[in-house]
């Protein structure tokens, strides 16, 4: 049997949190597994390293910053084959070029290609635990890249993928997926399983438990993953296929909430051809992401359209919406006072009345909604930003996700 677990920042912050992850994999290792360990920088470490980049140049190189960032896993990895080792078992870390972990050569972004598994195979052989630095890949002509903010999820599950591992344990600081964020709601509780498709919307919503990018490595390759406590014991979450999920009565299954949007509308836009398709276009060839795009029925030839980016892009996708309104003579405003909520749930596909519940529980509690979007498995809403707090407990209680309302599975 073969187990891999990754262990995050807060996890590996010191060498006694280090201690502790050296503990459990030998634990595993006494119970007859083979264990490969994916470690992320001690927590901070990989936002210091980044300064220290931006204080050395505006525009620091991206190779070197690559060069640069990667060494923080290499520290936790180190000092994990370390702590093994004085501990009395064999352990080697083995670095993503050693085992050629090869990647894209898109610096600070990059996707792994391929893995090879020989390497691996014969140290595992040889008796030892291995550790692996996360985050770290390398292009095809050795040049050291990076996976992306967060991107030792993507590494651990890329390497339970390509081992075919029985198991992908991934240790946060938290001690599994929640219904919605504990700090807004007393009543979230622990999800015993989520599927991917769920999982993927919430953490495209907000929800920060893994990086999306393992995720959907995860589906593709269906590798079930465990998230887990390092710092306390308890059952954690699973995501899984939905096959693997047990319909309970819930149709929901979380509640998330974002306040990093701001909501730009161009009044009165011409109803003809192109024009959404310029707005757009110049968004995006400024690399500002779209989130919610409304257009409602046109009166007169005219009509409105809004849509909503995050707060960081909002100056910069304000002055181009105004520029292009200038020229056709529409007015743009910008809203910085909203809030998204949105529930999601796999059950939505096979329950009829979900959207119309959502606006009701809303409506009950005074609150206006300004726009609506939909997929398959998820609406949102945005309501005005003082309400958002009230809204995600309102929809958590009345969706029946509060803890008192379900039996844990057992
Ligand atoms: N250290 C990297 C980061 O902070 C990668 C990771 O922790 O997963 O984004
Ligand atoms: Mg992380």
């Amino acid at each position: 049997m073969l187990v891999v677990q990754k262990y995050g920042g807060t996890s590996v912050r010191d060498v006694e949190r280090i201690k502790n992850v050296a503990k459990r994999a030998i634990e595993y290792k006494g119970r007859g597994m083979d264990v490969i360990i994916v470690v992320s920088a001690m927590s901070g470490e990989t936002d210091r390293l980044l300064n220290l980049a931006h204080e050395a140049a505006k525009f620091p190189d991206e190779r070197e910053v690559d060069v640069l960032i990667s060494t923080g896993e290499q520290v936790t990895s180190a000092l994990l084959a370390i702590t093994l080792r004085e501990m009395g078992h064999k352990a080697v870390s083995l670095l993503a070029d050693q085992i050629r972990i090869i990647s894209d050569s898109s610096y600070g972004t990059a996707r792994i290609a391929s893995i090879e598994e020989e390497k691996i195979r014969g140290a595992l052989k040889e008796g030892n635990i291995i550790v692996v630095p996360g985050f770290q890949g390398v292009d095809r002509d050795g040049n050291i890249t990076t996976l992306g903010r967060g991107g030792s999820d993507t590494t651990a599950v890329a390497l339970a993928a390509a081992l075919r591992a029985d198991l992908c344990e991934i240790y946060t600081d938290v001690d599994g997926v929640y219904t919605t964020d504990p700090n807004i709601c007393d009543k979230a509780r622990r999800l015993d399983k989520i599927s991917y498709d769920e999982m993927l919307e919430m953490a495209s919503l907000g929800a920060k438990v893994l990086q999306i990018r393992s995720v959907e490595l995860a589906q593709k390759y269906n590798v079930p993953i465990m998230v887990k406590s390092s710092l306390m014991e308890g059952k954690g979450t699973l995501v899984c296929k939905e096959e693997m999920i047990v319909m309970e009565k819930v149709v929901i299954s979380g509640v998330t909430y974002n306040k990093n949007e701001v909501k730009i509308t161009i009044n009165r836009v011409p109803d003809k051809p192109g024009i959404a398709s310029r707005i757009f276009s110049s968004l995006s060839d400024a690399n500002i992401v779209v989130d919610m795009i409304v257009q409602n029925v046109s009166h007169d030839n005219y009509n409105d359209i809004t849509f909503t980016v995050v707060k960081a892009d909002a100056k910069k996708a304000f002055k181009i919406t105004e520029e292009i309104g200038k020229e056709i003579s529409a007015k743009v405003a910008m809203d910085e006072d909203i809030a998204k909520v949105s529930i999601v749930g796999i059950g939505m596909r096979s329950h009829a009345g979900i959207a119309s519940k959502m606006f009701t529980i809303l409506a009950g509690e005074g609150i206006n909604i300004e726009l609506i979007s939909t997929s398959e498995i998820k609406i949102s809403c945005v309501i005005e930003s003082k309400y958002g707090e009230l809204a995600v407990r309102a929809l958590h209680k009345h969706f029946g996700l509060d803890a008192e309302d379900v039996r844990e599975e057992s």
